[in-house]
């Protein structure tokens, strides 16, 4: 029998009914992915056509960057460029020369639009196939979204990942994909487990390099280290890439079932299988019984953010004993969340996208021990003495895999032993 097969799926939520509400979000713009796209991909460039909100999100987000040579920024569309649609591509044509007339380490430019109608305006895919076509082979140039009005702040990567795969040039041997940025030190972790079972050759988009050795095979197998890449999932399936889908690696009991999952297809043996997992398991469950003591018995609530909520709460509920009383993401994709869905035992309420208002109503009713919530619901709630996590946290952490599983505990732990210590100060 498989990890994956003794795991208990029935009175999962997958064939749950989801509430899904559609009304005022609050919500990070995909652009926040830069922050985190750029240090993995070592020559690549984001060049934000947007406004100055823009251009601020961005330094505040990002400011250590101001120390070094940066690898982003902001080509600011006013009104006045309104005035003549084509003056404001010859702009941006003007900005892209001196741009890599000046830096010769870049050979991937990512043009990526944002909210200002004056951006919408522009045609960044043809803008991009001008410039692809002035500066090959040196520098490839790709464009995607990462608009407030299109994007949550987790499907800025997506929609970089996504404009990527149809360049993918088409390789001769059977690969396994692991698609989504991670740090270096998890990816190394997960390359190494699958090399150390005897799985190669093992690719990772996004690459460090556009002169990685990365394609997509024929008979191509991809697995998805995030949750939240619908778009590149799909855009994968259209090049025929398959989906190996599994739970994903959080906790212990996910990461098992995610290697599994990989394993099983390349045919690696039981005994090949428990002689890498063995010892990072037993480390990560150790790690998760101490991080998880404050959180067992406790309740949390998750706003729709980082598109992680579900696999989080099969994780909290199942392996930290949390009971999870509203699991919202923006989006639910059964062919990628569906086996985390069957792991979670029914009683959450599941709800897709928002409408902010009722559910803060909802929250404040439940008053649950700890809500994971964006940066402009924190405050509020904080100050209606709910404890807070901040989404975006889990983003910016390493937690994926055996041997950060504790963290991962630990970062959903602080703030209830917070609240708890702040509770018994106000009674003394
Ligand atoms: S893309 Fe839109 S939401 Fe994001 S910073 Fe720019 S204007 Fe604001």
């Amino acid at each position: 029998m498989t990890e994956l097969s003794r795991l208990p799926t029935s009175g999962g939520c997958r064939e749950e009914p989801i509430l899904k509400q559609r009304g005022q979000r609050e919500v990070f713009c995909g652009l926040t992915g830069i922050i985190w796209l750029h240090r993995k991909m070592q020559d690549a460039f984001f060049l934000v056509i947007g406004s100055r909100t823009c251009a601020h999100l961005l330094q505040s987000a990002a400011g250590v960057m101001i120390f070094a040579e940066p690898r982003f920024a902001t080509a600011i569309l006013e009104e006045t460029d309104l005035a003549g649609l084509a003056d404001a591509q010859e702009e941006l044509d003007r900005v892209v020369d001196q741009l890599l007339a000046r830096r010769r380490d870049i050979k991937q430019l990512f043009l990526v639009g944002s909210c200002p109608s004056e951006v919408i305006k522009l045609d960044l895919a043809r803008a991009a196939e001008r410039m692809t076509e002035r500066y090959a082979p040196s520098v490839r140039v790709l464009n995607y979204s990462g608009s407030g009005i299109e994007t949550t702040f987790t499907q800025g990567e997506d929609a970089c990942l996504a404009s990527m795969v149809p360049v993918l040039p088409v390789m001769k041997d059977r690969q396994l994909l692991l698609v989504g940025a991670l740090p270096d030190v998890v990816e190394e972790q997960a390359v190494g487990m699958l090399r150390d079972m005897g799985i190669r050759p093992i690719k990772v988009l996004p690459a460090p390099r556009a002169a990685a050795d990365l394609g997509v095979a024929e008979g191509p197998l991809f697995a998805l280290t995030q949750p939240f890449l619908s778009g590149t999932h799909a855009a994968l399936g259209r090049r025929g890439a398959r989906h190996l889908p599994a739970p994903f690696p959080f906790g212990e009991e996910g990461t098992t079932a995610w290697l599994r999952a990989i394993a099983n297809e390349f045919g690696v043996d039981d005994a090949t299988f428990d002689r890498v997992t063995a010892a990072p398991r037993a480390r990560a469950r150790k790690a998760i019984a101490q991080a998880s003591e404050s959180l067992r018995g406790k309740s949390i609530f998750f706003f729709p953010d980082s598109q992680l909520e579900i696999p989080l709460a099969r994780f909290l509920t199942r392996e930290c004993g949390m009971t999870a009383i509203e699991v919202g993401a923006p989006f639910i994709h059964k062919g990628i969340v569906g086996p985390d869905l069957d792991m979670l035992a029914q009683g959450p309420t599941l709800s897709e996208g928002q409408d902010v208002d009722l559910q803060l109503d909802r929250c404040r009713a439940a008053r649950p021990d700890l809500t994971v919530c964006g940066l402009g619901l924190a405050n509020p709630l904080e100050a209606q003495g709910l404890a807070t996590k901040w989404a975006i946290e889990l983003v910016f952490t390493p937690v994926h895999f055996y041997e950060q599983a504790g963290d991962l505990a630990g970062l959903f732990s602080r703030p209830i032993r917070r609240a708890d210590l702040l509770r018994l100060e106000a009674a003394e």
